[in-house]
Protein backbone atom coordinates (compact mmCIF):
# COMPACT_ATOMS: atom_id res chain seq x y z
CA UNK A 1 0.00 0.00 0.00
CA UNK A 2 1.14 3.39 -0.68
CA UNK A 3 1.91 6.18 1.52
CA UNK A 4 -0.98 8.18 2.40
CA UNK A 5 -1.00 12.10 0.66
CA UNK A 6 -2.35 15.13 2.33
CA UNK A 7 -4.84 17.20 1.05
CA UNK A 8 -3.92 21.02 1.37
CA UNK A 9 -7.73 21.95 2.07
CA UNK A 10 -8.93 21.57 5.68
CA UNK A 11 -12.61 21.04 5.56
CA UNK A 12 -14.86 22.45 7.78
CA UNK A 13 -17.24 18.93 7.74
CA UNK A 14 -16.32 15.50 7.19
CA UNK A 15 -19.43 13.10 7.37
CA UNK A 16 -18.74 9.17 7.27
CA UNK A 17 -21.38 7.19 5.24
CA UNK A 18 -23.49 8.05 2.30
CA UNK A 19 -26.58 6.53 3.37
CA UNK A 20 -29.68 8.65 3.24
CA UNK A 21 -28.69 10.35 6.28
CA UNK A 22 -25.02 11.15 5.13
CA UNK A 23 -25.91 12.50 2.30
CA UNK A 24 -29.00 14.51 3.76
CA UNK A 25 -26.53 15.85 6.16
CA UNK A 26 -23.99 17.04 3.13
CA UNK A 27 -26.28 18.89 1.37
CA UNK A 28 -28.03 20.62 3.92
CA UNK A 29 -24.11 21.94 5.32
CA UNK A 30 -22.47 22.77 1.86
CA UNK A 31 -26.19 24.44 0.89
CA UNK A 32 -24.97 26.57 4.37
CA UNK A 33 -21.73 27.44 2.66
CA UNK A 34 -19.40 25.10 4.46
CA UNK A 35 -16.71 23.16 2.99
CA UNK A 36 -17.98 19.56 3.03
CA UNK A 37 -16.10 16.22 2.52
CA UNK A 38 -18.30 12.78 2.70
CA UNK A 39 -16.60 9.28 2.58
CA UNK A 40 -18.53 6.18 1.35
CA UNK A 41 -16.70 2.64 1.71
CA UNK A 42 -18.82 1.72 -0.59
CA UNK A 43 -21.29 2.73 -2.85
CA UNK A 44 -24.28 5.37 -1.80
CA UNK A 45 -27.30 3.29 -0.24
CA UNK A 46 -25.26 0.32 -0.65
CA UNK A 47 -26.23 -0.60 2.74
CA UNK A 48 -29.77 0.36 5.02
CA UNK A 49 -30.71 2.54 2.66
CA UNK A 50 -31.17 0.15 -0.18
CA UNK A 51 -32.95 -2.34 1.92
CA UNK A 52 -35.83 -0.29 3.53
CA UNK A 53 -39.70 -1.12 2.61
CA UNK A 54 -39.74 1.59 0.46
CA UNK A 55 -42.15 3.73 2.42
CA UNK A 56 -42.53 7.09 2.85
CA UNK A 57 -44.51 7.21 5.79
CA UNK A 58 -45.50 9.15 8.96
CA UNK A 59 -45.65 5.24 10.88
CA UNK A 60 -48.71 4.58 11.71
CA UNK A 61 -47.46 1.87 13.94
CA UNK A 62 -45.35 4.61 16.15
CA UNK A 63 -48.89 6.28 17.61
CA UNK A 64 -48.68 2.80 19.47
CA UNK A 65 -45.96 3.74 21.29
CA UNK A 66 -47.26 7.41 21.50
CA UNK A 67 -44.62 8.63 19.46
CA UNK A 68 -46.47 11.46 18.17
CA UNK A 69 -43.75 13.98 17.27
CA UNK A 70 -42.19 10.81 15.65
CA UNK A 71 -45.14 10.80 13.18
CA UNK A 72 -45.98 14.44 12.74
CA UNK A 73 -42.48 14.95 11.51
CA UNK A 74 -42.46 12.27 8.75
CA UNK A 75 -46.15 12.99 7.79
CA UNK A 76 -44.21 17.07 7.13
CA UNK A 77 -41.30 15.44 5.50
CA UNK A 78 -43.76 13.27 3.25
CA UNK A 79 -45.50 16.27 1.71
CA UNK A 80 -41.87 17.86 1.47
CA UNK A 81 -40.51 14.61 -0.36
CA UNK A 82 -43.95 14.47 -2.97
CA UNK A 83 -42.86 18.55 -3.95
CA UNK A 84 -39.24 18.14 -4.10
CA UNK A 85 -39.23 14.83 -5.56
CA UNK A 86 -42.39 13.57 -7.54
CA UNK A 87 -40.83 11.70 -9.85
CA UNK A 88 -39.05 9.49 -7.22
CA UNK A 89 -41.85 10.04 -4.65
CA UNK A 90 -45.45 8.48 -5.77
CA UNK A 91 -48.66 8.56 -3.17
CA UNK A 92 -49.78 4.35 -2.18
CA UNK A 93 -52.98 3.91 -1.14
CA UNK A 94 -53.00 1.39 1.64
CA UNK A 95 -55.62 -0.68 2.78
CA UNK A 96 -55.80 -2.21 6.37
CA UNK A 97 -58.10 -5.28 6.99
CA UNK A 98 -59.75 -5.71 9.84
CA UNK A 99 -61.19 -8.85 11.47
CA UNK A 100 -62.72 -10.84 14.17
CA UNK A 101 -59.21 -11.97 15.39
CA UNK A 102 -56.91 -8.67 14.87
CA UNK A 103 -55.56 -7.56 18.20
CA UNK A 104 -56.50 -4.05 17.25
CA UNK A 105 -60.29 -3.80 16.84
CA UNK A 106 -61.69 -2.08 14.26
CA UNK A 107 -62.27 1.18 16.91
CA UNK A 108 -58.63 1.28 17.76
CA UNK A 109 -57.70 1.17 14.20
CA UNK A 110 -59.88 3.79 13.31
CA UNK A 111 -58.94 6.19 16.61
CA UNK A 112 -55.33 5.71 15.37
CA UNK A 113 -56.72 7.05 11.78
CA UNK A 114 -58.01 10.24 13.02
CA UNK A 115 -55.43 10.85 14.97
CA UNK A 116 -53.20 9.73 11.64
CA UNK A 117 -55.31 12.58 9.52
CA UNK A 118 -55.02 14.85 12.40
CA UNK A 119 -51.37 14.85 12.65
CA UNK A 120 -50.95 15.91 8.83
CA UNK A 121 -53.73 18.46 8.40
CA UNK A 122 -51.72 19.98 5.76
CA UNK A 123 -51.21 17.16 3.58
CA UNK A 124 -52.07 17.19 -0.52
CA UNK A 125 -52.82 12.95 -0.21
CA UNK A 126 -56.77 12.44 0.29
CA UNK A 127 -57.83 11.40 4.32
CA UNK A 128 -58.90 8.17 5.11
CA UNK A 129 -62.11 6.29 4.69
CA UNK A 130 -63.55 3.07 5.89
CA UNK A 131 -65.91 0.02 4.30
CA UNK A 132 -67.48 -2.42 5.88
CA UNK A 133 -70.42 -4.94 4.78
CA UNK A 134 -69.31 -8.24 3.20
CA UNK A 135 -70.53 -7.30 -0.72
CA UNK A 136 -68.40 -4.31 -0.35
CA UNK A 137 -65.59 -5.43 1.42
CA UNK A 138 -65.50 -8.37 -1.07
CA UNK A 139 -65.51 -6.33 -4.20
CA UNK A 140 -62.61 -4.11 -2.73
CA UNK A 141 -60.70 -6.69 -1.70
CA UNK A 142 -60.92 -10.03 -3.85
CA UNK A 143 -57.79 -11.09 -2.96
CA UNK A 144 -57.86 -11.62 0.77
CA UNK A 145 -59.89 -14.66 2.41
CA UNK A 146 -62.64 -13.20 3.62
CA UNK A 147 -63.54 -15.73 6.31
CA UNK A 148 -63.79 -13.01 9.99
CA UNK A 149 -62.93 -10.34 7.64
CA UNK A 150 -65.12 -7.26 9.74
CA UNK A 151 -64.24 -3.88 7.94
CA UNK A 152 -61.21 -2.00 6.06
CA UNK A 153 -59.83 1.43 6.67
CA UNK A 154 -57.95 2.52 3.53
CA UNK A 155 -55.40 5.67 3.67
CA UNK A 156 -52.79 6.65 1.76
CA UNK A 157 -48.98 7.28 2.44
CA UNK A 158 -45.90 6.96 -0.47
CA UNK A 159 -43.60 5.17 -1.67
CA UNK A 160 -39.95 5.93 -3.10
CA UNK A 161 -40.11 3.41 -6.18
CA UNK A 162 -36.17 3.68 -6.08
CA UNK A 163 -34.70 4.58 -2.68
CA UNK A 164 -31.29 4.01 -4.15
CA UNK A 165 -31.69 6.69 -7.13
CA UNK A 166 -33.19 8.99 -3.78
CA UNK A 167 -30.18 8.47 -2.18
CA UNK A 168 -27.70 9.55 -5.03
CA UNK A 169 -30.67 12.46 -6.24
CA UNK A 170 -29.64 13.62 -2.95
CA UNK A 171 -25.66 13.23 -3.05
CA UNK A 172 -25.67 14.94 -6.52
CA UNK A 173 -27.86 17.91 -4.83
CA UNK A 174 -24.76 18.05 -2.31
CA UNK A 175 -22.19 18.22 -5.24
CA UNK A 176 -24.18 20.89 -7.14
CA UNK A 177 -23.60 23.16 -3.47
CA UNK A 178 -19.84 22.27 -3.36
CA UNK A 179 -19.51 18.95 -1.41
CA UNK A 180 -16.61 17.23 -2.09
CA UNK A 181 -18.05 13.45 -2.66
CA UNK A 182 -15.80 10.30 -2.05
CA UNK A 183 -17.79 7.30 -3.22
CA UNK A 184 -15.45 4.22 -3.09
CA UNK A 185 -13.27 5.70 0.48
CA UNK A 186 -13.31 4.06 3.57
CA UNK A 187 -12.15 5.57 6.78
CA UNK A 188 -9.67 3.71 8.36
CA UNK A 189 -8.31 5.68 10.87
CA UNK A 190 -8.41 9.19 12.73
CA UNK A 191 -5.76 11.32 14.72
CA UNK A 192 -6.69 13.00 17.67
CA UNK A 193 -4.85 16.17 18.93
CA UNK A 194 -5.77 18.02 22.29
CA UNK A 195 -9.26 16.52 22.66
CA UNK A 196 -10.01 17.39 19.16
CA UNK A 197 -10.33 14.99 15.96
CA UNK A 198 -8.18 16.96 13.53
CA UNK A 199 -7.36 14.63 10.92
CA UNK A 200 -8.78 11.66 9.24
CA UNK A 201 -6.81 8.24 6.88
CA UNK A 202 -9.00 7.42 4.11
CA UNK A 203 -8.53 4.67 1.86
CA UNK A 204 -9.08 4.57 -1.80
CA UNK A 205 -10.76 1.13 -2.37
CA UNK A 206 -9.84 1.16 -5.90
CA UNK A 207 -6.47 1.97 -5.91
CA UNK A 208 -5.68 1.18 -2.49
CA UNK A 209 -4.09 4.52 -2.32
CA UNK A 210 -4.31 6.61 1.09
CA UNK A 211 -5.65 10.10 1.59
CA UNK A 212 -5.51 12.35 4.87
CA UNK A 213 -7.78 15.20 5.28
CA UNK A 214 -7.63 17.84 7.83
CA UNK A 215 -11.01 18.64 9.34
CA UNK A 216 -12.72 21.10 11.83
CA UNK A 217 -15.67 18.65 12.62
CA UNK A 218 -16.57 15.26 11.79
CA UNK A 219 -20.11 13.48 11.94
CA UNK A 220 -20.35 10.31 12.16
CA UNK A 221 -23.44 8.91 9.85
CA UNK A 222 -21.79 5.41 9.20
CA UNK A 223 -25.57 3.87 10.37
CA UNK A 224 -24.88 0.26 11.32
CA UNK A 225 -21.26 0.57 11.36
CA UNK A 226 -21.33 3.87 13.83
CA UNK A 227 -19.51 2.32 16.69
CA UNK A 228 -17.12 0.33 14.08
CA UNK A 229 -16.16 4.34 13.20
CA UNK A 230 -16.42 5.11 17.17
CA UNK A 231 -13.93 2.22 17.38
CA UNK A 232 -11.60 3.86 14.53
CA UNK A 233 -11.65 7.28 17.11
CA UNK A 234 -10.72 5.28 20.81
CA UNK A 235 -11.57 2.65 22.60
CA UNK A 236 -13.74 3.77 25.19
CA UNK A 237 -16.75 4.37 23.18
CA UNK A 238 -19.71 2.67 24.59
CA UNK A 239 -21.94 0.85 22.32
CA UNK A 240 -24.20 3.06 20.11
CA UNK A 241 -25.78 0.72 18.02
CA UNK A 242 -28.41 -1.96 18.60
CA UNK A 243 -29.72 -2.66 15.17
CA UNK A 244 -32.62 -5.29 14.35
CA UNK A 245 -32.61 -6.98 11.17
CA UNK A 246 -35.92 -6.96 8.36
CA UNK A 247 -36.16 -8.92 5.50
CA UNK A 248 -38.54 -8.63 1.96
CA UNK A 249 -39.18 -10.90 -0.37
CA UNK A 250 -40.19 -10.52 -4.04
CA UNK A 251 -42.69 -11.87 -5.73
CA UNK A 252 -44.00 -12.13 -9.34
CA UNK A 253 -47.52 -9.72 -9.65
CA UNK A 254 -50.61 -12.77 -9.90
CA UNK A 255 -53.55 -12.31 -11.62
CA UNK A 256 -56.58 -11.05 -8.91
CA UNK A 257 -53.81 -9.93 -6.81
CA UNK A 258 -54.18 -6.94 -4.71
CA UNK A 259 -53.90 -3.65 -6.48
CA UNK A 260 -53.18 -1.58 -3.52
CA UNK A 261 -51.03 -2.42 -0.98
CA UNK A 262 -52.01 -4.07 2.36
CA UNK A 263 -50.69 -3.48 5.58
CA UNK A 264 -52.24 -6.25 7.77
CA UNK A 265 -51.66 -7.57 11.48
CA UNK A 266 -49.19 -10.74 11.30
CA UNK A 267 -51.12 -13.67 12.44
CA UNK A 268 -47.79 -15.11 13.81
CA UNK A 269 -46.86 -12.18 16.11
CA UNK A 270 -49.26 -9.40 15.47
CA UNK A 271 -46.51 -7.10 13.91
CA UNK A 272 -47.36 -4.98 10.94
CA UNK A 273 -47.14 -6.95 7.56
CA UNK A 274 -46.98 -5.57 4.29
CA UNK A 275 -48.09 -6.62 0.38
CA UNK A 276 -47.16 -4.00 -1.42
CA UNK A 277 -47.56 -3.34 -5.53
CA UNK A 278 -43.88 -2.65 -6.68
CA UNK A 279 -43.42 -2.79 -10.45
CA UNK A 280 -44.19 -6.24 -11.46
CA UNK A 281 -43.61 -7.95 -8.31
CA UNK A 282 -45.34 -7.93 -5.03
CA UNK A 283 -42.86 -6.67 -2.23
CA UNK A 284 -43.70 -8.82 1.25
CA UNK A 285 -42.28 -8.38 4.04
CA UNK A 286 -40.84 -7.49 6.73
CA UNK A 287 -38.63 -9.20 9.98
CA UNK A 288 -37.95 -7.58 12.64
CA UNK A 289 -34.98 -10.00 14.55
CA UNK A 290 -32.28 -8.52 16.82
CA UNK A 291 -28.80 -8.81 14.43
CA UNK A 292 -25.11 -9.33 15.89
CA UNK A 293 -23.88 -10.64 12.55
CA UNK A 294 -21.61 -9.50 9.49
CA UNK A 295 -22.34 -6.39 8.76
CA UNK A 296 -21.56 -5.85 5.25
CA UNK A 297 -23.01 -9.97 4.07
CA UNK A 298 -27.04 -9.51 5.32
CA UNK A 299 -29.73 -11.96 3.81
CA UNK A 300 -32.64 -13.29 4.57
CA UNK A 301 -32.58 -16.44 6.54
CA UNK A 302 -34.36 -19.71 5.43
CA UNK A 303 -36.90 -19.22 8.22
CA UNK A 304 -37.32 -15.43 8.29
CA UNK A 305 -38.89 -16.66 3.97
CA UNK A 306 -40.87 -19.11 5.39
CA UNK A 307 -42.30 -16.82 8.26
CA UNK A 308 -43.17 -14.44 5.22
CA UNK A 309 -44.44 -17.11 2.96
CA UNK A 310 -46.41 -18.30 6.02
CA UNK A 311 -48.10 -14.95 6.59
CA UNK A 312 -48.89 -14.94 2.66
CA UNK A 313 -50.43 -18.15 2.50
CA UNK A 314 -52.75 -17.58 5.99
CA UNK A 315 -53.76 -14.21 4.62
CA UNK A 316 -54.54 -14.75 0.34
CA UNK A 317 -56.99 -16.39 -1.20
CA UNK A 318 -54.59 -17.55 -4.00
CA UNK A 319 -52.75 -19.54 -1.19
CA UNK A 320 -49.90 -22.21 -2.33
CA UNK A 321 -46.97 -19.84 -2.07
CA UNK A 322 -43.95 -21.92 -2.06
CA UNK A 323 -40.05 -20.81 -1.73
CA UNK A 324 -39.61 -21.16 -5.46
CA UNK A 325 -42.30 -18.96 -6.08
CA UNK A 326 -40.07 -15.85 -4.77
CA UNK A 327 -38.11 -14.37 -7.07
CA UNK A 328 -35.21 -12.62 -4.50
CA UNK A 329 -35.22 -11.61 -1.22
CA UNK A 330 -33.64 -8.74 0.68
CA UNK A 331 -32.57 -7.89 4.03
CA UNK A 332 -31.39 -4.50 5.63
CA UNK A 333 -30.16 -3.85 9.64
CA UNK A 334 -32.19 -0.79 11.06
CA UNK A 335 -29.44 1.01 12.62
CA UNK A 336 -31.36 1.48 16.19
CA UNK A 337 -29.80 2.72 18.88
CA UNK A 338 -28.81 -0.19 21.73
CA UNK A 339 -31.29 -0.27 24.52
CA UNK A 340 -30.52 -3.77 25.68
CA UNK A 341 -33.56 -5.60 27.51
CA UNK A 342 -36.62 -4.28 25.32
CA UNK A 343 -38.06 -5.99 22.86
CA UNK A 344 -37.07 -5.48 18.77
CA UNK A 345 -40.40 -3.51 18.26
CA UNK A 346 -40.19 -1.33 21.21
CA UNK A 347 -36.76 0.25 20.56
CA UNK A 348 -37.18 3.86 19.42
CA UNK A 349 -37.53 4.32 16.12
CA UNK A 350 -37.18 8.25 17.01
CA UNK A 351 -33.13 9.16 15.66
CA UNK A 352 -30.28 10.14 18.03
CA UNK A 353 -28.13 13.49 17.40
CA UNK A 354 -25.34 12.89 19.62
CA UNK A 355 -22.88 15.17 20.44
CA UNK A 356 -19.85 13.67 21.93
CA UNK A 357 -18.36 16.79 23.48
CA UNK A 358 -21.92 16.30 26.33
CA UNK A 359 -20.53 12.74 26.85
CA UNK A 360 -16.86 13.37 27.60
CA UNK A 361 -15.84 12.85 23.93
CA UNK A 362 -14.32 14.86 21.17
CA UNK A 363 -15.76 18.34 21.07
CA UNK A 364 -15.94 17.73 17.53
CA UNK A 365 -17.34 14.94 16.93
CA UNK A 366 -21.22 14.31 16.31
CA UNK A 367 -22.95 10.74 15.99
CA UNK A 368 -26.20 10.15 14.19
CA UNK A 369 -27.95 7.05 15.79
CA UNK A 370 -31.21 6.11 13.97
CA UNK A 371 -33.49 8.19 11.25
CA UNK A 372 -35.65 7.27 8.64
CA UNK A 373 -35.45 7.65 4.79
CA UNK A 374 -38.92 9.26 5.04
CA UNK A 375 -36.97 12.09 7.62
CA UNK A 376 -33.68 12.35 6.23
CA UNK A 377 -33.88 16.25 5.22
CA UNK A 378 -35.00 16.93 9.09
CA UNK A 379 -32.60 15.30 10.66
CA UNK A 380 -30.14 16.86 8.22
CA UNK A 381 -31.26 20.26 9.12
CA UNK A 382 -31.41 19.38 13.06
CA UNK A 383 -27.58 18.10 12.49
CA UNK A 384 -27.04 20.77 10.39
CA UNK A 385 -28.25 24.07 13.20
CA UNK A 386 -26.21 21.76 15.56
CA UNK A 387 -22.66 21.31 13.42
CA UNK A 388 -23.38 26.07 12.62
CA UNK A 389 -23.39 26.39 16.32
CA UNK A 390 -20.46 24.18 16.50
CA UNK A 391 -18.52 26.04 14.24
CA UNK A 392 -20.15 29.66 14.78
CA UNK A 393 -21.22 29.49 11.03
CA UNK A 394 -24.54 31.67 10.73
CA UNK A 395 -26.85 30.26 7.89
CA UNK A 396 -30.22 28.65 7.99
CA UNK A 397 -31.06 25.44 5.95
CA UNK A 398 -32.09 26.04 2.63
CA UNK A 399 -33.65 22.47 1.69
CA UNK A 400 -37.07 22.76 2.41
CA UNK A 401 -38.19 23.96 -0.64
CA UNK A 402 -34.96 22.70 -3.07
CA UNK A 403 -36.46 20.76 -5.83
CA UNK A 404 -34.13 17.49 -5.97
CA UNK A 405 -32.22 17.68 -9.40
CA UNK A 406 -34.59 15.77 -11.39
CA UNK A 407 -37.53 18.15 -10.25
CA UNK A 408 -35.39 21.29 -10.69
CA UNK A 409 -37.78 23.42 -12.90
CA UNK A 410 -40.99 21.22 -12.80
CA UNK A 411 -44.13 21.94 -11.49
CA UNK A 412 -46.36 19.39 -12.40
CA UNK A 413 -44.94 15.92 -12.62
CA UNK A 414 -47.06 13.94 -14.84
CA UNK A 415 -48.16 17.07 -17.68
CA UNK A 416 -44.52 17.70 -17.76
CA UNK A 417 -43.57 13.76 -18.09
CA UNK A 418 -46.19 13.65 -21.26
CA UNK A 419 -45.16 16.65 -22.85
CA UNK A 420 -41.79 16.05 -22.28
CA UNK A 421 -41.77 12.41 -23.19
CA UNK A 422 -43.27 13.59 -26.70
CA UNK A 423 -40.12 16.05 -27.37
CA UNK A 424 -37.20 14.03 -26.36
CA UNK A 425 -38.46 10.69 -28.00
CA UNK A 426 -38.65 13.09 -31.46
CA UNK A 427 -35.68 15.65 -30.88
CA UNK A 428 -33.62 11.96 -30.25
CA UNK A 429 -34.98 9.51 -32.42
CA UNK A 430 -35.88 6.87 -29.05
CA UNK A 431 -39.44 5.30 -28.79
CA UNK A 432 -41.92 7.02 -26.29
CA UNK A 433 -41.50 4.15 -23.74
CA UNK A 434 -37.83 4.51 -23.43
CA UNK A 435 -38.06 8.44 -23.33
CA UNK A 436 -40.75 7.97 -20.47
CA UNK A 437 -38.41 5.06 -18.25
CA UNK A 438 -36.11 7.41 -18.61
CA UNK A 439 -38.25 10.38 -17.22
CA UNK A 440 -39.25 8.15 -14.68
CA UNK A 441 -36.14 7.92 -12.97
CA UNK A 442 -34.45 10.80 -14.23
CA UNK A 443 -36.70 13.24 -14.27
CA UNK A 444 -35.54 16.66 -15.51
CA UNK A 445 -32.31 15.32 -16.04
CA UNK A 446 -33.35 12.85 -18.43
CA UNK A 447 -32.00 14.87 -21.43
CA UNK A 448 -28.78 14.61 -20.11
CA UNK A 449 -28.90 11.01 -20.71
CA UNK A 450 -29.61 11.18 -24.25
CA UNK A 451 -27.37 13.99 -25.28
CA UNK A 452 -24.73 11.26 -24.95
CA UNK A 453 -25.91 9.48 -27.76
CA UNK A 454 -25.44 12.32 -29.95
CA UNK A 455 -21.69 10.80 -30.25
CA UNK A 456 -22.81 7.44 -29.56
CA UNK A 457 -25.60 6.33 -31.50
CA UNK A 458 -25.34 2.79 -30.95
CA UNK A 459 -26.15 3.74 -27.39
CA UNK A 460 -30.03 4.21 -27.89
CA UNK A 461 -30.00 0.36 -28.14
CA UNK A 462 -31.89 -1.35 -25.12
CA UNK A 463 -30.17 -3.43 -22.38
CA UNK A 464 -30.96 -7.28 -22.44
CA UNK A 465 -32.98 -6.52 -19.49
CA UNK A 466 -36.63 -5.72 -18.13
CA UNK A 467 -37.31 -2.55 -17.12
CA UNK A 468 -37.03 -0.54 -20.11
CA UNK A 469 -33.62 0.50 -20.27
CA UNK A 470 -30.74 1.94 -22.95
CA UNK A 471 -26.89 1.56 -22.96
CA UNK A 472 -26.84 5.58 -22.24
CA UNK A 473 -27.92 4.95 -19.06
CA UNK A 474 -24.69 3.02 -17.88
CA UNK A 475 -22.13 5.62 -19.26
CA UNK A 476 -24.21 8.02 -17.87
CA UNK A 477 -24.03 6.12 -14.08
CA UNK A 478 -20.24 6.23 -15.12
CA UNK A 479 -19.88 9.74 -16.56
CA UNK A 480 -21.80 11.54 -14.36
CA UNK A 481 -23.65 9.70 -11.16
CA UNK A 482 -20.39 8.32 -8.98
CA UNK A 483 -20.74 4.65 -10.19
CA UNK A 484 -17.61 2.55 -10.11
CA UNK A 485 -18.36 -0.28 -10.55
CA UNK A 486 -20.72 -2.98 -12.33
CA UNK A 487 -22.78 -3.25 -9.17
CA UNK A 488 -23.27 -0.12 -8.38
CA UNK A 489 -24.34 0.39 -12.55
CA UNK A 490 -27.22 -2.10 -12.30
CA UNK A 491 -28.34 -2.30 -9.20
CA UNK A 492 -28.40 1.09 -7.68
CA UNK A 493 -27.97 3.43 -10.98
CA UNK A 494 -30.59 1.35 -13.21
CA UNK A 495 -33.02 -0.12 -10.70
CA UNK A 496 -32.40 -4.28 -11.95
CA UNK A 497 -33.72 -4.66 -8.82
CA UNK A 498 -37.03 -4.76 -10.77
CA UNK A 499 -35.69 -7.19 -13.20
CA UNK A 500 -36.64 -10.62 -12.68
CA UNK A 501 -33.30 -11.76 -13.21
CA UNK A 502 -31.51 -9.33 -11.25
CA UNK A 503 -29.51 -7.52 -14.16
CA UNK A 504 -27.76 -10.53 -15.00
CA UNK A 505 -28.93 -10.68 -18.36
CA UNK A 506 -27.22 -7.04 -19.03
CA UNK A 507 -24.42 -7.97 -17.37
CA UNK A 508 -22.18 -9.28 -20.63
CA UNK A 509 -23.38 -5.64 -22.38
CA UNK A 510 -22.65 -3.69 -19.20
CA UNK A 511 -19.43 -4.85 -18.59
CA UNK A 512 -18.18 -4.13 -22.45
CA UNK A 513 -19.11 -0.49 -22.05
CA UNK A 514 -17.67 -0.04 -18.54
CA UNK A 515 -14.57 -1.85 -19.97
CA UNK A 516 -13.93 1.29 -22.87
CA UNK A 517 -14.98 3.76 -20.58
CA UNK A 518 -12.60 2.83 -17.72
CA UNK A 519 -9.94 1.42 -20.02
CA UNK A 520 -10.76 -2.30 -18.01
CA UNK A 521 -8.64 -5.40 -19.09
CA UNK A 522 -10.00 -8.31 -20.43
CA UNK A 523 -9.02 -9.53 -16.69
CA UNK A 524 -10.46 -6.84 -14.63
CA UNK A 525 -13.68 -6.80 -16.66
CA UNK A 526 -13.78 -10.60 -16.01
CA UNK A 527 -13.43 -9.92 -12.33
CA UNK A 528 -16.45 -7.30 -12.27
CA UNK A 529 -18.75 -9.62 -14.04
CA UNK A 530 -17.95 -12.51 -11.26
CA UNK A 531 -17.74 -9.85 -8.48
CA UNK A 532 -21.52 -8.75 -9.50
CA UNK A 533 -22.52 -12.36 -9.82
CA UNK A 534 -21.31 -13.09 -6.11
CA UNK A 535 -22.88 -10.18 -5.03
CA UNK A 536 -26.27 -10.88 -5.97
CA UNK A 537 -25.83 -14.29 -4.96
CA UNK A 538 -25.59 -13.58 -1.78
CA UNK A 539 -27.26 -10.50 -0.77
CA UNK A 540 -30.73 -11.76 -2.52
CA UNK A 541 -30.28 -15.41 -3.36
CA UNK A 542 -31.98 -15.62 -6.21
CA UNK A 543 -34.30 -18.65 -6.34
CA UNK A 544 -35.52 -18.55 -10.15
CA UNK A 545 -32.04 -18.38 -11.23
CA UNK A 546 -32.74 -21.56 -13.67
CA UNK A 547 -35.55 -19.35 -15.58
CA UNK A 548 -32.67 -16.72 -16.43
CA UNK A 549 -30.38 -19.34 -17.75
CA UNK A 550 -32.68 -20.83 -19.92
CA UNK A 551 -33.03 -18.11 -21.93
CA UNK A 552 -28.83 -18.32 -22.25
CA UNK A 553 -28.08 -15.34 -19.99
CA UNK A 554 -27.84 -16.37 -16.49
C1 LIG B 1 -36.05 -3.70 6.83
C2 LIG B 1 -36.08 -2.21 6.88
C3 LIG B 1 -37.20 -1.53 6.41
C4 LIG B 1 -37.22 -0.14 6.46
N1 LIG B 1 -38.29 0.49 5.91
C5 LIG B 1 -38.33 1.84 5.91
C6 LIG B 1 -39.39 2.50 5.26
O1 LIG B 1 -40.24 1.88 4.63
N2 LIG B 1 -39.41 3.85 5.33
C7 LIG B 1 -38.46 4.57 5.99
O2 LIG B 1 -38.58 5.78 6.04
N3 LIG B 1 -37.40 3.96 6.58
C8 LIG B 1 -37.31 2.62 6.55
N4 LIG B 1 -36.25 1.98 7.11
C9 LIG B 1 -35.21 2.76 7.78
C10 LIG B 1 -34.22 3.39 6.82
O3 LIG B 1 -33.99 2.58 5.70
C11 LIG B 1 -32.88 3.63 7.50
O4 LIG B 1 -33.04 4.11 8.78
C12 LIG B 1 -31.99 4.57 6.72
O5 LIG B 1 -31.87 4.15 5.39
C13 LIG B 1 -30.62 4.66 7.37
O6 LIG B 1 -29.77 5.41 6.55
P1 LIG B 1 -28.29 5.74 7.02
O7 LIG B 1 -27.74 6.72 6.06
O8 LIG B 1 -28.29 6.14 8.45
O9 LIG B 1 -27.52 4.34 6.98
P2 LIG B 1 -26.93 3.52 5.74
O10 LIG B 1 -27.81 3.57 4.58
O11 LIG B 1 -26.57 2.17 6.25
O12 LIG B 1 -25.60 4.31 5.37
C14 LIG B 1 -24.43 4.28 6.16
C15 LIG B 1 -23.25 4.26 5.20
O13 LIG B 1 -22.04 4.43 5.93
C16 LIG B 1 -21.02 3.79 5.19
N5 LIG B 1 -19.85 3.55 6.04
C17 LIG B 1 -19.78 2.75 7.12
N6 LIG B 1 -18.52 2.76 7.63
C18 LIG B 1 -17.78 3.58 6.84
C19 LIG B 1 -16.41 3.96 6.83
N7 LIG B 1 -15.53 3.50 7.73
N8 LIG B 1 -15.98 4.82 5.87
C20 LIG B 1 -16.85 5.29 4.93
N9 LIG B 1 -18.16 4.93 4.89
C21 LIG B 1 -18.63 4.09 5.84
C22 LIG B 1 -21.69 2.49 4.75
O14 LIG B 1 -21.03 1.91 3.65
C23 LIG B 1 -23.11 2.95 4.45
O15 LIG B 1 -23.32 3.15 3.07
C24 LIG B 1 -36.15 0.58 7.02
C25 LIG B 1 -35.01 -0.10 7.46
C26 LIG B 1 -34.97 -1.48 7.37
C27 LIG B 1 -33.74 -2.21 7.78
Amino acid sequence: MTEANTSATTYDVAIIGGGINGVGIAQDLALRGLSVLLVEKDDFASHTTGASTKLIHGGLRYLEYMEFSLVRESLRERETLLRNAPHLVQPLRMDIPVYKSSKRSFPVVEAGMILYDMLSYDKSLPRHHFVYGAEKLKRRLPSLKHEGLKALTAYYDCQALLPERLCLEVALSAAEAGARLLNGHALIACRLREGLLNELTVLNRATGGKERYRVRLVVNAAGIFVDKVLGLVGDDFPRKMGGTKGSHLLLPRFEGGPESALYIEAIQDGRPFFIIPWYNFYLVGTTDIFYDGDLDEVSASEAEVDYLLYELNHWLKRGGFTREEVIYSYSGIRPLPYEPGKKASRVTRRHIIFDHARHGGPDNLISIIGGKLTSYRSLAEECGDLVCDKLNHRASCGTERLPLPGAAGVKDFRAYRESRSVLLAERYGVELPVARALLDIYGARAEKVLILTRERPEWKERLNAQPLTIKAQVAFAVKREFARDITDVLWRRLGMGRDECLGLRALEQTAEIMSELLGWPAETKEKHIQLYRRYIQNHFKPRRRDACRAKGEG
